[in-house]
């Protein structure tokens, strides 16, 4: 594969612009520096977001006829999928990704842009009935200037996931990108940048959160926050926001339960705690945290995860192994920290519970915790990171009652042969989205998003195109009537 460039820029008005002072960004496979990339100052993220406040203002991207933004997002999904090796192998040796991971990020970036340009002419109003001598009807305006905060486990995919439906609907956006995985970001938006949009319609900018994305939640310039990342990020930004009361979506973290009955297909459970709490390491908003298992097969299905645990392959991205490396140090400190502090409140360690002490890079064990209470910190905080808490339980009311018993919502799973328990239990779930027999079933066609701490709005889908517009209601007098 190809060298990667040393040094990358922020693109700004249309523009690929440097700044005086550098981000490093490192390799978590090695922990060695890969690259450097140009960090945002305020005065820069100011620069991004009047070339933006100009775009939507002049109304470029919406006064077009619709065909026109179908026709730019097509063009851009055929642009990122032109570029997606260049872009995964980038992905991958930034992020600690596997390779195949980092591809699929790329195409289910070009699908993002497909799929939302099959809505962009379709954005359609009512007209509502007032009786003679009105005439009524309501139209989707943009918001106007959509600010995206992009975190680092799926920078790619969630960078579109926000950006596609945003130019769908006719905004100018500023993303900024995560300082630790933002360089697969610049290879979207280099893509994109091929495409003849209206000046100002994209920018990208990389600056610590604290400054350069406190600054974008905080301006006036900015009609709609989107936000994914972590909870108090999240809560740090709604404060801000409310200063402006500017409307917010937000993808915050999850604790996401799946719940296993005894006669539940044991081969879809495996692979899905395979893929569910192990895939990406682990740093996914939605991974399979923990694992509710009926407690007459208990045993059983804590053995054959140990088991399955314990066989997969570990390494660099690029070999794709079953298991890669977490981002940083710090993300591996703090994951061994809550499988440390499991241990105190009476968990036990079925198999992992430490990095690797025998390679070099960030490498977490796949961890298994078992008899592991509801109540325990291990099983009430996201650990970001390849460590399954297993807790049993007796009945279904006991299954739903600690699987909605923490403060988050995002998703839920339930296995179970049984369709009308599947059913019941959906219903009860406090989750934004329910998987019966496969975690991670759905894909950007279905809405996500969460409930209390995991947060509002929704992402993916039809849906999710309703969060970058504003309902205007025309009510018309019409005389002689
Ligand atoms: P983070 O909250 O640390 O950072 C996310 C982004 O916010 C980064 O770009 C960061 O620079 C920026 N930021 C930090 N402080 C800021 C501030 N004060 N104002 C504005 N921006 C600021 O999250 P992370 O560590 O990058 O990502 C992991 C978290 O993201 C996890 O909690 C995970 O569950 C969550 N996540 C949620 C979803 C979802 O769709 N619900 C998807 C992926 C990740």
């Amino acid at each position: 594969m190809s060298a990667i460039a040393n040094h990358w820029l922020n693109f700004i008005d249309g523009e690929w612009v440097d700044s005086s002072s550098r981000l490093s960004v490192n390799q978590p496979a090695t922990g060695e520096p890969l690259a450097t990339i140009a960090q945002t100052s305020v005065e820069d993220a100011q620069r991004a977001l009047e070339a933006a406040r100009r775009c939507a203002d002049s109304q470029a991207m919406s006064r077009v006829r619709p065909a026109q933004r179908v026709t730019w997002l097509l063009q851009i999904a055929a642009e990122i999928r032109a570029v997606a090796e260049e872009g995964a192998w980038v992905l991958c040796q930034e992020n600690g990704k596997s390779l195949n991971d980092a591809r699929d990020e790329f195409t289910e970036a070009a699908r993002y842009f497909e799929y939302y340009a099959g809505m962009a002419d379709k954005i359609e109003g009512t007209s509502i009935p007032l009786g003679n001598g009105y005439m009524d009807f309501t139209q989707y305006d943009p918001m106007g200037v959509s600010a995206q905060i992009v975190p680092w486990n799926f920078p790619v995919s969630i960078c579109a996931r926000s950006l596609a439906p945003a130019l769908a609907a006719g905004n100018a956006v500023v993303i900024k990108s995560p300082e630790l995985s933002p360089l697969g970001m610049c290879v979207l938006i280099k893509a994109i940048a091929k495409v003849d949009l209206p000046k100002g319609a994209v920018n990208l900018i990389c600056g610590r959160g604290r400054e350069v994305g406190n600054y974008l939640v905080s301006s006036k310039q900015v009609d709609q926050i989107v936000f994914t990342g972590s909870v108090p990020t999240g809560q740090s930004i709604l404060r801000a926001a409310a200063e402006n009361a500017t409307p917010s979506v937000m993808e915050l973290g999850g604790k996401s339960a799946a719940l296993v009955f005894a006669d539940a297909d044991r081969e879809q459970v495996l692979s899905s705690v395979k893929g569910g709490i192990f895939f990406n390491a682990g740093q996914v908003c939605s991974a399979m945290s923990r694992l509710l298992v009926q407690r007459e097969i208990y045993e059983e299905v804590v053995d054959s995860v140990v088991q399955l645990a314990e066989g997969l392959t570990v390494g660099a991205g690029e070999h794709n192994p079953d298991l890669t490396p977490v981002i940083s140090a710090a993300q591996l400190s703090g994951i061994e920290k809550l499988c440390r502090r499991a241990v105190e409140e009476g968990a036990i360690v079925a198999t992992g519970g430490e990095a690797f002490s025998d390679r070099h890079g960030h490498f977490m064990r796949p961890t298994v915790l078992r008899d592991v209470t509801p109540q325990m910190g291990i099983a009430q905080e996201e650990v970001f990171g390849p460590v399954l808490a297993v807790i049993p339980f007796d009945t279904e009311e006991q299954a739903l009652s600690i699987a909605n018993g923490t403060d988050f919502g995002l998703v839920a799973g339930v296995f179970t042969q049984d369709i009308s328990r599947a059913m019941r239990c959906t219903r009860r779930l406090k989750a934004g989205q329910v998987f019966i027999n496969e975690w991670y079933a759905g894909g950007i066609e279905t809405p996500f998003g969460g409930v209390g701490l995991s947060g509002f709005g929704r992402e993916k889908g039809q849906e999710a195109l309703y969060s970058y517009v504003r309902t205007k209601n025309v009510a018309i007098r019409v005389t002689g009537e």
